[in-house]
């Protein structure tokens, strides 16, 4: 058993060829994550009429982060309950995000369409099963509230779940909600597709070159790299679980949290929409993906310390343990279920539960985009787009202030 991802194991990332680091850029992103990938593909696109460079840093390969080991979920929505996201920080910051997410199904078709980017991705519906009463009243609440925002969301019954999955629910489902415009998709193969159509576009990418420094140097910033230095007019920071390594001051704002996670090998079709759980109360939830494999992850919970502040690679025993329990308990006539692989992956919480997409203050023309909270791919096109304005046209668009770093949740 290796520690390579699923998605990781079935694409090929090494068809992005890496170019000699230049000495200079307009624009530089580091982090080749789907948020990173996002930014530079809009940047590169929108830099074919201005004629500015676009230059994407990456330490490893495309998708080693988050992008090449999630669930590969585009589920509209917040990090985290709706309800509890308008309570925390107010019901029109809800709105805002609520309605960024809702953008995303078109820009992943446009993109996929006018760039030929394979990744599997198929509008499936999502269902989140409750477990509890308390469970449903809690979901009918939040559904209730994102439907009065604009999301087509509907809350079914045992019975009416059991018409949407080929295989018998456990009667301890007593309901849940299902969002029919949900999608899947092979997170890898979606941020290789998009490092590809940004390098097509005009973009260098230079691959194994970690950044070890930034200085301000008068209106630019001096990237140091393992493979010499870059100027750049704009930076964007995409480096999520590794914000703080990067950025210094964003020690106690974005905080990586490991995520448990393990793929079965090849069955028929049974599950074809994304799922989500609360068998523990951090949640878990799996996809069956478009070669039969089942995906799933979760459980943090049952670590001692919910895997805060780890960003190491390696596996928690107890928690893979608790997840392979998960499909055997909701779905008793699955049937034999064998493990294929097993791997781990940083997520980046904030203590608000909303990602930081603000300037670095303490440097020219330097973006942050990081802290998704384990619900970063439905975010990834919107917030490129809007960096890649903001950096190439150094403005700060007003769709980003409520995830300014000054905000009063913060
Ligand atoms: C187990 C798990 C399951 C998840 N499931 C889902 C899901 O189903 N749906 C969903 O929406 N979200 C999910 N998430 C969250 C989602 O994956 C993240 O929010 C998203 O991938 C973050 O993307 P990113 O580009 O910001 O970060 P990353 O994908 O982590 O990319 C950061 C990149 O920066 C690079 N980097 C770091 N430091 C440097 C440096 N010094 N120099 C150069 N490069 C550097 C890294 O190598 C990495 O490639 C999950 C996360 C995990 C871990």
């Amino acid at each position: 058993m290796n520690l390579i991802s699923y998605w990781q194991q079935t694409s090929d990332r090494t068809i992005v060829k890496s170019a000699d680091l230049p000495t200079t850029s307009d624009v530089v992103i580091i982090g080749a994550g789907v948020h990173g990938a996002s930014a530079a593909y809009y940047a590169a696109k929108l830099a074919e009429s201005t004629g500015q460079q676009v230059t994407l840093l990456e330490q490893e390969l495309p998708a080693f982060g988050a992008s090449g080991r999630n669930g590969g979920f585009i589920s509209t929505g917040t990090a985290d309950g709706y309800a509890s996201t308008a309570k925390r920080v107010g019901r029109d910051v809800a709105k805002h995000i609520l309605t960024l997410s809702m953008r995303t199904r078109g820009l992943i078709q446009t993109a996929l369409s006018e760039d030929n980017i394979k990744c599997d991705y198929r509008i499936t519906g999502k269902i989140n099963y409750a477990l509890s009463e308390a469970s449903f009243a809690n979901m009918r609440t939040s559904a209730q509230m994102m439907r009065e925002d604009g999301l087509d969301i509907e809350m079914l019954d045992h019975k009416e779940l059991q018409k949407l999955v080929d295989t018998p629910l456990s009667e301890e489902i007593e309901g849940g909600k299902y969002v029919a415009s949900d999608g899947l998709l092979h997170s890898a193969k979606f941020v290789v597709g998009l490092v590809a159509a940004a390098q097509k576009h005009g973009a260098t990418i230079c691959l194994n070159t970690k950044v070890t420094g930034m200085s301000a140097a008068s209106t630019t910033v001096n990237i140091q790299t393992n493979r010499g230095n870059i100027s750049a007019g704009a930076v964007i920071v995409s480096v999520n679980a590794w914000s703080s390594t990067v950025l210094p001051k964003l020690k106690d704002l974005i905080t990586p949290v490991r995520g448990q996670i393990l793929s079965y090998v090849p069955i028929a079709p049974v599950l074809r929409q994304g799922m989500g759980v609360e068998v523990t109360p951090t949640g878990e939830y799996w996809q069956q993906t478009v070669d039969g494999s089942i995906v799933i992850g979760g459980c943090r919970y049952d670590a001692p310390d919910r895997e805060w502040n780890v960003l190491a690679e390696g596996l928690h025993d107890g928690v893979q343990t608790s997840i392979e329990k998960v499909l055997p308990r909701l779905f008793p006539r699955l049937g034999p279920l064998t493990i294929e692989q097993r791997w781990a992956g940083p997520m980046a919480f904030t203590p608000d539960y909303l990602p930081v997409i603000d300037r670095a203050n303490e440097l020219p023309n330097t973006w942050v985009s990081g802290g998704f909270c384990g619900h970063g791919m439905v975010f990834s096109l919107p917030f490129g787009q809007l960096l890649a304005q903001a950096a190439l046209q150094n403005t700060t668009p007003s769709d980003l202030l409520p995830f300014r770093l000054s905000r009063p949740s913060l």
